[in-house]
């Protein structure tokens, strides 16, 4: 059996399916394969729509793209995917169509969130309409998009009146020099990023800003964009370096622990104090200081929260991931391209979920993981 690992090929072979049955011809004996012959039950809430470890599914990952206009040495290190690596080819995307029906698939096992990611999001064009299309499903679902920022100041308007909710910007440097470092790219500047979140604030959209701390690389500006984001009101994330996919070289001396960035935080701000978590299963551990200003932590090395995990992935080639760590997804473009109904969706998902069991980062502090697994920038983050 071929496995799926994705990592600097093209478009990856068949999926390997923890059942292997004969090939399927058509999007019912794909759907045959995923339920093991177990009869429809679309719209029906069963105790299957929780996973092994009694996990809903809440909150689905939607990558649009496996491209992107920097090169985070973390996450898409230049020399592994540098000119000579092959992207997706136009025909591998899931158009929107299919991305909308896959969402509406997944709203009758209680679907609450969608989060458009990548690569980086806005490098697809027109992204606008898949927006409003997801939309024009669910007035309530919380519509959320995780970007680079560096395109957010030109779409953010029109983001926002198509129906998203939330963005969330990744930055990790507003010193200009170590920002280009980082994302090892000098078309754009820090304060393009600084622009966009402004600009996305103006319209009205929730703004969030994530920050990933790397030893030796960024710890000096934990500081200087604490206090970038206390002048607008921001609430601001660390994420600890994760091991994620195979190619950034993770080691955990390069990880900066959520305890030592609180630290540092504590000696210009003072104390901070826990605030309750908004929902079960959020994954930022959060904090205020005594002016209010908030500070989450993203601690999945040293406090992995596998416990509560809701989020199913899809890449961008419309592969499901059920944990970010996966090695193996299982295909749904076959099935759509056949014809699927959204029914056939909810049940497909529904077969895979109710046997999911992924515990990658308790694994990990416990020391059992050694797997390959799928690039961040491929399965969406
Ligand atoms: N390009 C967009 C962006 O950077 O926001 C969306 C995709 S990116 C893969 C999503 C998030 O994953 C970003 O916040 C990024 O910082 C984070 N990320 C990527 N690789 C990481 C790693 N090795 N450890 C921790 N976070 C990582
Ligand atoms: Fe691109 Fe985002 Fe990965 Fe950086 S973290 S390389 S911006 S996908
Ligand atoms: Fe979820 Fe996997 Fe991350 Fe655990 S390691 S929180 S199961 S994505």
């Amino acid at each position: 059996m071929a496995k799926d690992y994705r990592q600097h090929r093209r478009e990856p072979g068949p999926i390997v399916e923890p059942i292997c049955l004969p090939q399927p011809t058509n999007a019912a004996s794909v759907l045959r394969t995923l339920t093991m012959g177990r009869s429809p039950s679309w719209n029906v809430k069963t105790p299957m729509d929780t996973d092994v470890l009694h996990r809903p599914l809440r909150d689905v990952r939607l990558s649009v793209t496996d491209r992107c206009n920097f090169r985070c040495g973390y996450c898409m290190p230049r020399e592994h995917f540098g000119h000579d690596h092959e992207f997706l080819g136009r025909e591998h995307l899931l158009t929107f169509e299919e991305m909308t029906t896959l969402v509406k698939g997944l709203l009758p096992m209680g679907l609450e969130k969608v989060r458009i990611t990548g690569g980086e999001p806005l490098l697809r064009r027109d992204l606008t309409s898949l927006i409003r299309m997801i939309r024009t499903l669910c007035s309530t679902l919380d519509l959320a998009l995780t970007t680079n920022g560096s395109l957010l100041a030109q779409h953010a308007v029109e983001l926002k009146s198509a129906g998203l909710n939330r963005v969330t910007v990744s930055l990790d440097a507003v010193d200009n020099d170590l920002f280009q470092e980082l994302a090892d790219n000098t078309q754009f500047n820090a304060s393009d990023v600084m622009n966009g979140i402004r600009t996305a604030l103006d319209a009205g959209l929730q703004v969030k800003v994530n920050t990933v701390v790397k030893g030796g690389e960024n710890e000096s500006q934990i500081l200087p964009i604490a206090k970038a984001m206390s002048g607008l009101d921001v609430p601001l994330r660390f994420i600890e370096f994760m091991d994620v996919g195979n190619t950034n070289a993770w080691s955990l001396d390069h990880v900066v622990s959520g305890k030592e960035i609180r630290s540092t935080l504590e000696q210009h701000f003072g104390e901070l104090h826990p605030l309750p978590p908004h929902h079960t299963g959020e994954v930022a551990r959060r904090f205020q200081t005594t002016s209010n200003q908030e500070f989450g932590f993203i601690e999945s090395v040293t406090r992995p929260f596998c416990g509560d995990c809701s989020r199913l992935r899809l890449s961008a080639n419309g592969t499901m991931y059920t944990c970010l760590f996966a090695s193996e997804g299982h295909e749904l473009k076959p099935m759509l391209r056949m014809g699927a109904s959204c029914e056939d969706i909810t049940e497909a998902v529904r077969a895979v979920w109710s046997r999911r069991r992924d515990r990658y980062s308790m694994d990990r502090a416990e020391g059992q993981s050694t797997k390959q697994k799928v690039e961040m920038s491929f399965i969406g983050g």
